[in-house]
C-alpha cells in the first residue's frame, strides 16, 4: 500500500489556500486510498517570532479544523510533529547530507530571511534549514507521495536530492517520494494582492479567507478582492491574476473548469457574487464541525495522543536504520 505524509505550519488560522491546495485532497482521495499520516507540524512555527502559547493554540486548532474537514483517525494517522521525536532526529543526520548552497537557493528563505530582517528581527538558523527538517517529516515515514500546494514543490525536490544522495552514500535507505497537486487551485493567492500566494502568516488579514471565518466576512472579503483593470472575464493569470484567482476558487469551489467558466461571466460583480456563495457554501460543513469539535477538545486530545504513538511505531525502525547506515 502506497504511503503519504503531509502537514500544516500552525503560524495563523487555516486558510482557503490550505484547504483547496491540500487538505481537501487528504479528505476526499489520499486517506482512503493509501496509508496516510498528517501531521500540525509544530516545529516549523518557531522558525520566525513566534508566542508560545499561541503556538500551542494553534496546533490544537489546526488538528481540530482538520479533522471538522473530514480527516478520519480511522482511516489515517493525524498527530502533532513535536510529538514524535524521531523527525528531529533524522533532521540532523540530513543536516549532514545537505549542503549551506542549496538551502540559501530556497525561495522561502530569501523570502522570509528578508521579512525578518524588515521586521528588524534576527534570521533563526531554523529558517535555513527548515526545508531539511521538512525532508526528514516526509523521508521518516517512507513516504511515497506528498500532496501539497504549488508553493512546496521546491522543498520536495530538496526531500528527493537529499534521500537520493543519502542512499547513494550509505546504502538504500529511504523512498525517494514526489509531490502531488490538485488539478485546480494549486496555488491560491491573495484576494488583495493576487500576485502572490495567500498566505496563513501573511499581515493582510483582508486578503485572506480563513476556513473559520463567518459566511457575511467570508463574502465581504471575496467581494471586496482586487481585480484586473480590464473588463473581461478572461483566465490569464500572467495579465490578469485577479480574475483568474476568482475563476479559480469558483471552479475549486464547484468542480468546474476555470477556462470554461470565464465565458459563463460578463462582469466581475457577478464573477465575484458567484464565487462568494460557492465558497461560504464549501466551508459551512467545515465550520460546524469545527464548533461541534472544538466543545470536546479532550476527543481531539485522545486522537493525537493515539495518532502519536502509531506515528512513531513508524518512524522508529526507518530512523534506526538511518543511524546505522550512516555509522553511529
Ligand atoms: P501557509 O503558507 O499557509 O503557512 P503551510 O506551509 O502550512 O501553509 O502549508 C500547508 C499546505 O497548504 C501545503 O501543502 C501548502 O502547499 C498548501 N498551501 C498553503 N498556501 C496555499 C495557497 N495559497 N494555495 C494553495 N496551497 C497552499
Amino acid at each position: 500500500m502506497k504511503r503519504i505524509f503531509s502537514g500544516v505550519k500552525p503560524t495563523g488560522h487555516l486558510t482557503l489556500g490550505n484547504y483547496l491546495g491540500a487538505v481537501r485532497r487528504w479528505v476526499e482521495v489520499d486517506q482512503h486510498r493509501a496509508d496516510a499520516l498528517f501531521s500540525v507540524v509544530d516545529l516549523h512555527a518557531l522558525t520566525v517570532e513566534h508566542d508560545p502559547a499561541r503556538v500551542r493554540r494553534l496546533s490544537r486548532q489546526a488538528a481540530t479544523l482538520l479533522m471538522a474537514a473530514g480527516l478520519d483517525p480511522e482511516l489515517c494517522t493525524l498527530f502533532v510533529q513535536s510529538h514524535v521525536d524521531e523527525h528531529a532526529r533524522l533532521s540532523y543526520l540530513l543536516e549532514c547530507t545537505a549542503t549551506d548552497g542549496e538551502l540559501r537557493r530556497m525561495i522561502q528563505y530569501k523570502e522570509k530571511s528578508v521579512r525578518a530582517q524588515a521586521a528588524g528581527q534576527g534570521v533563526r538558523l531554523s529558517l535555513l534549514t527548515y526545508p531539511v527538517l521538512m525532508a526528514a517529516d516526509i523521508l521518516a515515514y517512507g513516504a511515497d507521495e506528498v500532496p501539497v500546494g504549488e508553493d512546496q514543490t521546491q522543498h520536495v525536490e530538496l526531500t528527493r536530492d537529499l534521500a537520493v544522495r543519502f542512499n547513494q552514500r550509505y546504502g538504500h535507505t529511504f523512498t525517494v517520494p514526489r509531490a502531488t497537486r490538485p488539478e485546480v487551485a494549486a496555488r491560491v493567492m491573495d484576494l488583495q494582492d493576487p500576485t502572490s500566494k495567500m498566505g496563513k502568516s501573511h499581515e493582510n488579514g483582508a486578503g485572506i479567507v480563513y476556513l473559520l471565518d463567518d459566511a457575511d466576512t467570508v463574502r465581504r472579503k471575496i467581494m471586496r478582492a482586487v481585480t484586473d483593470s480590464g473588463r473581461d472575464v478572461e483566465y490569464d493569470r500572467e495579465a490578469g491574476p485577479g480574475v483568474a484567482n476568482l475563476l479559480d476558487l469558483l471552479a475549486a469551489a464547484t468542480g468546474g473548469n476555470p477556462e470554461a467558466l470565464a465565458g459563463v461571466y460578463e462582469t466581475y460583480g457577478s464573477l465575484k457574487k458567484d464565487t462568494a456563495d460557492a465558497v461560504v457554501e464549501l466551508l459551512r460543513p467545515v465550520r460546524e464541525r469545527h464548533a461541534e469539535l472544538a466543545a470536546d477538545p479532550g476527543q481531539v486530545d485522545l486522537v493525537l495522543r493515539d495518532g502519536a504513538r502509531r506515528a512513531r511505531e513508524t518512524a522508529r525502525p526507518l530512523v534506526d536504520r538511518a543511524y546505522r547506515a550512516i555509522g553511529l
